[in-house]
C-alpha cells in the first residue's frame, strides 16, 4: 500500500513512512494511492466480531507490508483492552431510529483515544525497528492533546510537545494534559486560538531545517494512521444495525473534519452509508460550505463545544482532493488561495457532488443546552455538548427513508464538560474513578506568545533536556 500527497509533489511513502511523516513535505496530506474495498460478502463476514479484531482486520489493508497482521492484532488487542466498556464503542438507542455510538470509554474520555491508543504502539514499533527517536508536536483545542499525551507518556523513543490555546479549553481538558508530569511531555499554552496553534505546528513542519533537526512527527488528525484507526467504529456500528444489507447514516460533530472523513473512507471501502451529517457550533464554515458553497473563514468564536471551535478544518483537503477527481494541482491551487484570501472557490460540480452525501447543521450554545436537556428528559441520556450537536443534527437531517438508522458519534463523555451539562440538566456528571482526583493534581505548563521562533526555542529546550537527562 502506497500513499500519495494531495498536492502531488511529495514522494510516495508506505504506511510506516506516512505514520512518521504526518504532513507531506509539499504541505499536502497523505491518502492511499488506491482505496481498499470489501465485497458485500466480506462485509457480512465481519459481523459480530469483537472491536479489537474488527479494527485489526479493517486497518490492516492500509498497512500493507509495513506491518504484519499478527503484530497489528496484538496492538489493537492491548489498546482496546484499556477501555472502560467491554464493547469498546457501545451503541445506545435514543429513539426509534437514532443511536449514540459512544466513543468516549478510553482513558481521556473522548473519541480521540480510539485512534491515539493505537498510534502510541504504532510509533514504538516503527521507531524500535529503525532505531530512531522523534519529537511529536501537536496543536489541540482540547481533546487531541490529552489523548496524545496519554498514548505517548513515558515512551522511550518519543518526546511530545502539545500547544493549546490559553484559556480556551475546558478545565478538565487542560488538566488532563498539564497534570501529566512525565519527563517526555511538555505543554505550551499559546496566547491565541486553536487556528493559531495549528498554524504554529504547520510552521514548524514547514521549517525544513527545524523539522529535520528535531525529527518532527505529528499525531494531529492530519496523520493518516489516525484516520485509518477511526474507520472501524463506523463499520462496527453499521454492521450491528444490519449493514451491508441495510444502509445507515452518520451524524458527526465536526471540527478538523478527521472523524467524518473516516466515515467517508468507510463508505469508500464499500460500507453502505446513505448520508453524512456534519454538525457544527457557531463556527459554521463547513455548514455554510455545504449549504451554499460558501467556504469562507470568519474569526473563531468560543463555544460550549470547544473541540469544534475551528475555522480551517485541515482534513477537508482530503475530501477536496477526492471531489476534484484527485487532481493535485487543482487541490494545491485551491488550498493556497484559501490561505491567502480566506475563501475557497470550490467548483460547482465538486460542491454539488459533496452535497449528494453530506449535509451541514449548525447549533448555537443555547440550543445545545436545550438539546442536552431534551435528551435527559426523553431518553434519560446525559450527553456532552459536542454529542448534543450531533443528536440535534441527526433529528433535523435524517434521511427521508425511515428505514435508515442514524448513528450519532458521541465524541466526549459528559463529565468532560460538566459545567454545560449541569447548566442544562441540573445534574453534575461525575468523573469516572480513574480520573476522580484530577482537580487535586499538580499542573505544569508554559505560556508562550504566538511566535514561531519562540515556540521552536521551547521545543528545542525540551528535547535537549530530555536527551541530556
Ligand atoms: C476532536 C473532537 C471533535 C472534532 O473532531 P474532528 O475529527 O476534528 O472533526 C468533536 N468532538 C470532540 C469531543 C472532540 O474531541
Amino acid at each position: 500500500m502506497r500513499y500519495i500527497s494531495t498536492r502531488g509533489r511529495a514522494a510516495p511513502r508506505d504506511f510506516e513512512g506516512v505514520l512518521l511523516a504526518g504532513l507531506a513535505e509539499d504541505g499536502g496530506l497523505f491518502l492511499p494511492e488506491t482505496w481498499p474495498a470489501l465485497s458485500t460478502a466480506e462485509w457480512r463476514a465481519l459481523r459480530g466480531l469483537p472491536y479489537a479484531e474488527l479494527s485489526a482486520r479493517l486497518i490492516h489493508p492500509f498497512c500493507g507490508d509495513a506491518l504484519p497482521f499478527e503484530a497489528l492484532r496484538a496492538m489493537t488487542g492491548a489498546a482496546y483492552a484499556r477501555f472502560g466498556h467491554p464493547a469498546v464503542a457501545p451503541l445506545i438507542q435514543l429513539d426509534h431510529r437514532t443511536f449514540a455510538l459512544e466513543l468516549f470509554h478510553g482513558p481521556t474520555l473522548a473519541f480521540k483515544d480510539l485512534a491515539m491508543q493505537l498510534l502510541g504502539p504504532l510509533f514504538d514499533h516503527a521507531l524500535a525497528r529503525r532505531g530512531e527517536r522523534v519529537t511529536i508536536v501537536g496543536a489541540t483545542s482540547g481533546d487531541t492533546g490529552s489523548a496524545a499525551i496519554e498514548a505517548c507518556r513515558d515512551r522511550e523513543a518519543l518526546d511530545v510537545v502539545i500547544l493549546h490555546p490559553l484559556g480556551r479549553t475546558s478545565e478538565v481538558q487542560r488538566r488532563q494534559m498539564t497534570t501529566v508530569l512525565s519527563p517526555n511531555i511538555r505543554n505550551f499554552a499559546v496566547e491565541g486560538d486553536f487556528d493559531t496553534c495549528q498554524d504554529l505546528v504547520k510552521g514548524m513542519f514547514n521549517d525544513a531545517p527545524f523539522r529535520t533537526e528535531q525529527r518532527l512527527a505529528a499525531v494531529n488528525s492530519i496523520n493518516w494512521a489516525r484516520i485509518a484507526a477511526q474507520i472501524p467504529y463506523y463499520a462496527y456500528a453499521a454492521l450491528a444495525l444490519g449493514a451491508p444489507d441495510r444502509p445507515v447514516a452518520f451524524s458527526v460533530p465536526t471540527g478538523n473534519f478527521g472523524n467524518v472523513f473516516a466515515a467517508w473512507a468507510a463508505r469508500r471501502m464499500g460500507l453502505p452509508v446513505a448520508r453524512l451529517i456534519v454538525g457544527a457550533n457557531r463556527n459554521d464554515i463547513l455548514a455554510r460550505f455545504l449549504a451554499a458553497n460558501d467556504m469562507s473563514v470568519r474569526g473563531v468564536e468560543a463555544s460550549l463545544s470547544p473541540s469544534m471551535d475551528i475555522q480551517v478544518s485541515s482534513n477537508f483537503e482530503r475530501l477536496l482532493f477526492e471531489l476534484l477527481d484527485r487532481d493535485p494541482a487543482a487541490t494545491e491551487a485551491q488550498m493556497l488561495r484559501f490561505r491567502e484570501e480566506g475563501r475557497m472557490p470550490v467548483p460547482n460540480a465538486a460542491w454539488r457532488r459533496a452535497t449528494t452525501l453530506f449535509r451541514g447543521f449548525t447549533l448555537d450554545d443555547d440550543a445545545t443546552l436545550a438539546e442536552i436537556r431534551r435528551l435527559k428528559d426523553t431518553a434519560g441520556y446525559l450527553a456532552d455538548p459536542h454529542t448534543a450537536i450531533g443528536t440535534a443534527a441527526a433529528r433535523a437531517l435524517a434521511p427521508e427513508d425511515p428505514g435508515v438508522p442514524v448513528v450519532v458519534a458521541a465524541t466526549a463523555h459528559p463529565a468532560k464538560f460538566p459545567d454545560a451539562v449541569e447548566k442544562a440538566t441540573g445534574a453534575r456528571p461525575p468523573l469516572p474513578p480513574a480520573l476522580a482526583d484530577l482537580y487535586g493534581r499538580e499542573e505544569r505548563y508554559a505560556v508562550l506568545a504566538p511566535d514561531l521562533a519562540e515556540v521552536e526555542a521551547g521545543v528545542r529546550a525540551h528535547t535537549r533536556r530530555n536527551v541530556a537527562a
